[in-house]
């Protein structure tokens, strides 16, 4: 823990991925570990691990990057942290993000930008940016994030580390602040397969605090994981735009060697997928402008001072504590959920949802897995997307189809050498198929 603690504080005022460093708990953690044996189950037995700035644990830091937060420190133990330090893991910090997990470059945060290790004029990626960081730059193996569209997998790609998205319901969302609540999922982020492998089976089981937790557990496969004679599909015309060379090769060289172990390609449509974006950004808005309603200055987060009446409270504090990102999130939001404009946005968005999921069911019927690139790109400069909220928003077209269908998804790293920016590379499974998909990604690490 000294060596590890010295080389974030040499590191991390430059990359700014943690925004709290608890070091004197992380030492009292270890003494208490190291006065007793571990048990057979602590399979993260003194594993430092970071947590995303919107997963509760007692006296860190839960400001979600968000003046509205600011001093906020956790007022209990989510279930995934509860998970973590039973199995005998080290909690030493929180990790900066997007503000309420809004964005795909780590640019909308109040603690400032997160650099790329890869090359400092580069975004992390986002929501978790601090998280992917922190596991990139070897401040812990094992970083929690939260996934509502792709806030794990594409920072995981453009940091060049290993990102999934487990089933929704697979892991409990007791503790997450809430954003998307039907697309939110706390995922892993690591630097290999087995690492990915090892958190899921602390965290990811059946948990009643959590409704929408699946039953069961996540069983590893890892060791019975094979390419041969699986069937993985590809839309095609998915790739036929907006793909950069980078991530077109890396997704065309991975495809051949992977054939040539016996895995054999299908192409595939998903008519439904043209609408991913704009289905995304009503339900999300949606579910972002009810679920951060409960920030009104009185029970939670920042309060402004000198105000008239009731009304002019909840407004300035709102105005005075969101960010500008999120305050489009809750206009859009407040927008589509209104009357006159539910059915006609809303409602239809649920039905083009559901259509979506059952594409994606049918086809999985004849599929082992679908390939697709993360993003359409690798990490970009600062400053090239913030100023344009839409283009941000293509970012994630890859990557959300996991979300508003709840089957899992991992992003692979690839290009990852001196000099050169890494992509990421993404397979999907049918829902709840998890430990099959982590057993492939083993068998092609
Ligand atoms: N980039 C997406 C958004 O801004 C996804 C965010 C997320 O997964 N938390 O909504």
């Amino acid at each position: 823990l000294e060596q590890l603690f010295e080389h974030i504080e040499k590191q991390n005022p430059e990359l700014n991925a943690l925004t709290s460093l608890q070091k004197e708990y992380a030492f009292a953690r270890a003494k208490e570990l190291e006065s007793k044996k571990p048990a057979v189950d602590q399979l993260l037995y003194g594993v430092p691990v970071v947590i995303k700035e919107n997963i509760q644990k007692i006296g860190f830091s839960v400001e979600c990057a968000s003046k509205m937060l600011k001093g906020y420190r956790g007022q209990f133990d989510s279930s995934a942290v509860t998970s973590l330090e039973k199995a005998g893991a080290i909690l030493i910090g929180s990790a900066n993000m997007d503000e309420f997990a809004m964005g795909s470059a780590n640019e909308h945060s109040a603690h400032g930008a997160v650099k790329n290790p890869h090359d400092p004029k580069r975004v992390s990626g986002g929501s978790s940016g601090g998280s992917s960081v922190a596991c990139a730059a070897g401040f812990a193996p094992i970083s929690l994030g939260s996934d509502t569209g792709g806030s794990v997998r594409e920072p995981a790609a453009f940091c060049g580390i290993f990102g999934f998205k487990p089933t929704y319901g697979r892991v409990s969302r007791y503790g997450l602040v809430a954003f998307g609540s039907s697309l939110d999922q706390i995922s892993p982020f690591a630097r290999t397969v087995e690492d990915l492998d090892l958190v899921l089976r602390v965290i990811a089981h059946e948990d009643p605090l959590d409704a929408t937790s699946l039953r069961g557990c996540y069983e590893s496969q890892i060791e019975k994981g094979t390419l041969k004679g699986k069937k993985v599909g590809v839309i095609r015309s998915l790739l036929k735009s907006g793909l950069d060379e980078n991530v077109s090769e890396q997704f065309s060289n991975l495809e051949e060697s992977l054939k040539q172990q016996g895995v054999e390609f299908v192409d595939i449509e998903i008519p439904s997928l043209s609408h991913t974006l704009s289905v995304y950004y009503v339900i999300a808005c949606a579910e972002a402008s009810s679920n951060l309603s409960r920030f009104d200055g009185i029970r939670f987060g920042h309060r402004a001072e000198n105000t008239e009446d009731l009304a002019d409270l909840y407004s300035k504090s709102r105005s005075e504590g969101f960010g500008d990102e999120v305050k489009r999130r809750i206009m859009l939001g407040t927008f589509t959920l209104s009357a006159g404009y539910y059915d006609a946005f809303y409602g239809r968005a649920l039905a083009v949802r559901d259509m979506m999921a059952k594409e994606f069911a049918a086809v999985f019927k004849d599929l082992d897995f679908i390939y697709m690139p993360t993003a359409p790109t690798s990490a970009f400069k600062f400053g090239e997307n913030s100023h344009d909220p839409l283009k941000e928003y293509l970012y994630d077209v890859f990557t959300i189809p996991a979300n508003l269908t709840g089957i899992p998804a991992i992003s692979l790293p690839a290009n990852v050498k001196e000099g050169c920016l890494p992509v990421g590379l993404q397979f999907m499974a049918a829902k709840g198929r998890d430990a099959e998909l982590i057993a492939f990604a083993a068998a092609l690490e």
